[in-house]
């Protein structure tokens, strides 16, 4: 077992794991409530292991989209992802007790103004779909009934209409800045999206005493800023 595993595994130790950024940022005020402040900022140090002020709780950095995959696995105890990356991961393994109401955006289809997606969709056109979030959009379509190409992108997803390279993009949108910057009108919304706290089966378990105040702490922290 490698050290993190047998550190997750050891039931006094606490392993949380986050993403840099708006995750990170909106987290930091929950683990406050719970008396747990991180030490080093993600932002300019360079470990991706960060200690806080209980030396029995630690801060894994990791990418957004790898966060059910620590957790499922048992290397973070627990950790915040967004209900998009948890539905392209699909849960398995994970306890997803609370809507911790942060990072709050919405998934939405979009397409190059002038292009009419309501006559395409109604026409039965075969529409190409560019997107990060492929099983999202396979089932939202999959549920209207409209035949896609789907075409996998890891970002920048609102370039692929402008250069022809898709009809349509499924992509996450909040203000909609990004949108009109790039000529690009939302034409439908898919779901709201929130982040929300997963956690490890068996740390559930094995580490409730350790786990249960925290969470009790995120609960009532989260319910207040909504
Ligand atoms: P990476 O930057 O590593 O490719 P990412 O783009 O998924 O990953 P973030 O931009 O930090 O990482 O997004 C993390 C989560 O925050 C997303 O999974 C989503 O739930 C939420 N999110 C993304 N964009 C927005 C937004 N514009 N406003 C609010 N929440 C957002
Ligand atoms: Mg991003």
């Amino acid at each position: 077992m490698n050290t993190q595993a047998s550190q997750a595994a050891d039931s006094s130790q606490l392993i949380l794991a986050l993403s840099k950024g708006r995750i990170f940022e909106d987290t930091l005020p929950l683990l406050a409530a719970a008396g747990i402040t991180v030490t080093e900022n993600p932002e300019t140090s360079r470990k991706l292991i960060l200690p806080t002020n209980d030396p029995n709780v630690r801060v894994l950095i990791v990418r957004a989209s790898d966060v059910p995959t620590y957790v499922q696995h048992g290397a973070a105890d627990f950790g915040v992802a967004g209900k998009d990356v948890l539905f392209e991961h699909g849960g398995e393994g994970l306890y997803q007790p609370i809507d911790l109401n942060i990072a709050r955006c919405r998934m939405s289809v979009a397409v190059k103004a002038g292009f009419d997606y309501e006559t395409a969709v109604r026409q039965g056109a075969r529409l190409r779909v560019a997107t990060k979030f492929t099983e999202m959009a396979r089932q939202h379509f999959a549920k209207k009934g409209v035949h896609v190409d789907l075409i996998k992108l890891y970002g920048s997803m609102e370039l692929a209409p402008l250069v022809g390279l898709s009809d349509a993009i499924v992509d996450l949108v909040s203000t909609g800045s990004t949108l009109r910057a790039n000529n690009l009108v939302e034409v439908e919304e898919i779901m709201d999206i929130s982040s929300r706290l997963v956690v490890n089966q068996a740390a559930l378990k094995l580490k409730r005493a350790r786990l249960q105040p925290i969470l009790a702490a995120f609960e009532r922290a989260s319910a207040q800023a909504k």
